[in-house]
């Protein structure tokens, strides 16, 4: 009862906040199944995201929903109002900049995980197709879930993100990327099928086969053109363990030249290459660089400083190799082979054997130091690019060594992949070469009184980071991008933009979803009062 009269009040609010006559029925007759939620812990959670940088204007309601049909029903709603108001699909809220947050004042969230809550009706559990290597689920499933359901049937999925508590509907709309991508593609190129609620509440079924162009349309779409309800995953046999093995460069040409030759080893048979290939830039040993390399204990022989030259930094190549405990005799051979042909510094090996669940879900126990040390939930003024490999020596010069001055406050992830595993009738854009890297700038902003850490100096390394790439003629583009000015997206999509322009007046002609993109203004009357950015 309470709950009803707070939606009530609520939808009176919608009413008064657009100046526009709503008859209030239209959301209280939903019906739908799942909850329709003004609850201010709802409401506060989903004007937040991981970067902490905006608090956006708080959406009227929060749908938790039960399923497909309640998505629908909500935008058909959405779509038919005389009024309008934005639907924005929530994931995990892990975007940095306002991405899954409604850029209106009139926005209803769609909170896709953690959606099993309460009692009634709920969205449907991970289903594994054994026979068929695939598993169908709910786009609110966040990866970890997919992994430990996959499991039951001694299988995974293929392609991974190093870190697992976010959505699948999450990373689908962006790419899904980390040292598996050489070998098998982003996560985008790992799916079979989807289940998609379009911005005109139409629920379809998509696939190379079916609808074709709304599924490439969605993977990699930002959220454009629907919600995704249900994936269907390409799934493998899990391997039982992986050894892990990180080892140290002071020389950036040996190291790029070494993961690069890794990565085109792709297509050879699994003994003769490496499972994932990352690596990162070492600057300094603290908690909030390293987060991401728990991985170095006090206990190594080696003591990084002392290999320090170069201006004081040092890049290290992060490989595995999985293998099942029946072919464990023949392991070490085949890594000791391969490390044979890189030119890494000696003695720099470190080695690590674990289980294959503990490697993937291996950032969750630095989310968890993290956590104790009240260094999450800070801002988080990440940026992410992918760089082309002919340009990456320059970027490196320029930008490590140059705007940032080999200091950093969070970790510099640095990878090869293979633009020939990304499919070009996606919607995700790659920098246009054969080989690219992503430079992931992962960094903290601390309020501890140090002007280096403070978020408007990050933020404005940032933006100088984008105009050197500009004026060097590093032709970047971002992963998870986040842009200001319609030229910006234009420019960010390139030969692709006409195409996404007529998949969004297909699929979403009044520009009801996924608004805190920012690509596209919603057509609707109430739009007009579109909260500033
Ligand atoms: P949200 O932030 O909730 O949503 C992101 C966008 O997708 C929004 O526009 C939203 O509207 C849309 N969306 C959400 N769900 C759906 C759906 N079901 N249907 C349609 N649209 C939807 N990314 C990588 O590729 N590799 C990594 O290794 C990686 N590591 C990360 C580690 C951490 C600690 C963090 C915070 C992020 C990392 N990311 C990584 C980035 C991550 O992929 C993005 O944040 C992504 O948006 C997923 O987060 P989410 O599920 O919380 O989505």
């Amino acid at each position: 009862m309470a709950t009803k009269l707070l939606l009530t009040f609520s939808i009176c609010r919608l009413i008064v906040t657009v100046g526009l006559t709503l008859d209030p029925s239209e959301l209280v007759l939903l019906g739908v199944d799942g909850q329709l939620s003004v609850d201010p812990t709802d409401v506060e959670t989903a004007s937040l995201d991981f970067g902490r940088l905006t608090r956006a204007t708080p959406p009227l309601a929060v749908l938790h929903p039960a399923s497909a049909q309640d998505i629908s029903q909500l935008i058909k709603a959405a779509y038919r109002s005389d009024f309008g108001f934005t639907v924005s699909a929530r994931g995990h809220g892990h975007s940095i900049s306002g991405q899954a947050q409604p850029q209106t004042e009139n926005g209803v969230v769609v909170q896709m995980s953690g959606s099993r809550r309460g009692s009634g009706r709920k969205p449907p559990q991970p289903r594994v197709w054994p026979r068929e290597r695939y598993v169908d689920v709910w786009g609110g499933e966040l990866w970890i879930d997919v992994l430990r359901s996959s499991l039951e049937y001694g299988l995974a999925p293929k392609s991974w993100t190093d870190y697992l508590y976010l959505s699948v509907g999450g990373t689908l709309s962006n790419a899904g990327i980390s040292g598996q991508a050489f070998n098998h593609g982003p996560q985008i190129s790992n799916v079979h099928e989807l289940d998609v609620v379009t911005g005109i509440g139409e629920l379809l079924t998509c696939s190379e086969e079916q609808n074709s162009e709304l599924f490439h349309a969605v993977l990699g779409g930002l959220g454009q053109f629907g919600i995704i309800t249900r994936a269907r995953i390409s799934l493998e046999p899990a391997p039982q363990r992986v050894r892990w093995i990180r080892v140290l460069y002071s020389n950036f040409s040996a190291f790029t030249r070494d993961q690069v030759y890794l990565i085109s080893l792709h297509a050879e048979p699994g003994s003769q290459k490496f499972d994932y290939v990352e690596g990162f830039v070492i600057v300094d040993e603290g908690l909030i660089n390293n987060w991401r390399s728990s991985f170095f204990s006090p206990s190594n022989p080696v003591k990084i400083s002392s290999l320090k030259s170069n201006g004081g930094v040092l890049y290290c190549l992060e490989i595995t190799k999985n293998y099942h405990e029946s072919t464990a005799s023949t392991i070490d051979k085949e890594v000791e082979s391969l490390l044979k042909k890189l030119d890494f510094i000696p003695a720099t090996v470190f080695t690590t054997d674990l289980l294959y669940v503990d490697f993937l879900d291996r950032v969750h126990k630095a989310e968890l130091k993290l956590r104790s040390k009240g260094l999450w939930e800070v801002p988080h003024p990440w940026l992410n690019l992918l760089v082309p490999r002919s340009k990456i020596a320059d970027f490196e010069k320029g930008v490590f060594k140059g705007i940032l001055g080999n200091k950093t406050s969070g970790p510099i992830l640095i990878y090869p992949m293979n633009r020939d595993k990304w499919d070009h009738r996606s919607s995700a854009v790659t920098p246009d070469e054969d080989v690219f890297y992503l430079v992931a700038l992962l960094r903290s902003a601390l309020d501890n009184g140090e002007e280096i850490h403070s978020l408007e100096y990050l933020t404005n390394q940032n933006r100088e980071i984008l105009r050197f790439c500009d004026d060097a003629r590093i032709n970047v583009k971002q992963y998870l991008p986040h842009y200001a000015t319609h030229e910006e997206w234009m420019n960010h999509f390139g030969n692709k933009w006409d195409w996404f322009y007529q998949m969004k007046m297909k699929f979403d002609p009044s520009h009801i979803l996924a608004s805190g993109q920012q690509i596209f203004t919603p057509t609707f009357p109430s739009s007009l009062k579109m909260v500033a950015s």
